[in-house]
């Protein structure tokens, strides 16, 4: 069985992005606008000889409603499945109110929980890690997923228990 790894977090911080990347496909939808994977989505993925599952999702903000209820039921399922979990925010905008509630129900479970700033081209990367410290899940992982800066480190500490 090959270890699972899921991408949550809210609509467009770039968890499709990084799917893409690390299963080197364009099968995810990537735009501006937030919520087009409504469902989850598989990959085989493969970072230095390292091969995986990744699990993209459409997004959770923590208190949904109506179609986004069923969106969020999927990243708890993609989390039920996952050996470990990239918690994604965006640092370019930095923390919000839906990243404090979804911390909150990954605080509540047993999976290895990642938090990932991404989008660090362009910002200053050690003041947009040091907000999100605040949110209480330990050390932060800067990437630029588009970039494919940081991608491969955090993989490997992500699967270093699973191999
Ligand atoms: P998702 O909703 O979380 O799947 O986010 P997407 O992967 O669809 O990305 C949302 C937007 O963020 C798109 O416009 C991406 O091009 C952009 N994006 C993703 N990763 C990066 C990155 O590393 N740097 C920058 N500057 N933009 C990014
Ligand atoms: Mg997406």
């Amino acid at each position: 069985m090959l270890p699972v790894v899921a991408l949550v977090g809210r609509p467009n911080v770039g968890k499709s992005t990084l799917f893409n990347r690390l299963t080197r496909t364009r099968d995810a939808l990537v735009a501006d606008y937030p919520g087009l994977t409504r469902d989850r989505q598989y990959g085989q993925a493969n970072v230095e000889g390292l091969p995986f599952i990744v699990i993209d999702t459409g997004g959770i903000e923590g208190n949904e409603q109506g179609i986004d209820a069923k969106m969020a039921e999927q990243s708890l399922l993609a989390i039920e499945e996952a050996d470990a979990v990239l918690f994604m925010v965006d640092a370019r905008t930095g923390s919000t109110s839906a990243d404090i509630a979804i911390s909150e129900h990954l605080r509540k479970q047993s999976k290895k929980v990642f938090l990932v700033a991404n989008k660090i081209d362009g910002v200053d990367a050690d003041s947009a890690v040091a907000e999100f410290y605040d949110i209480g899940l330990g050390e932060v992982h800067p990437i630029a997923a588009a970039h494919n800066r940081g991608v491969t480190q955090l993989i490997n500490l992500a699967l270093a228990p699973h191999i």
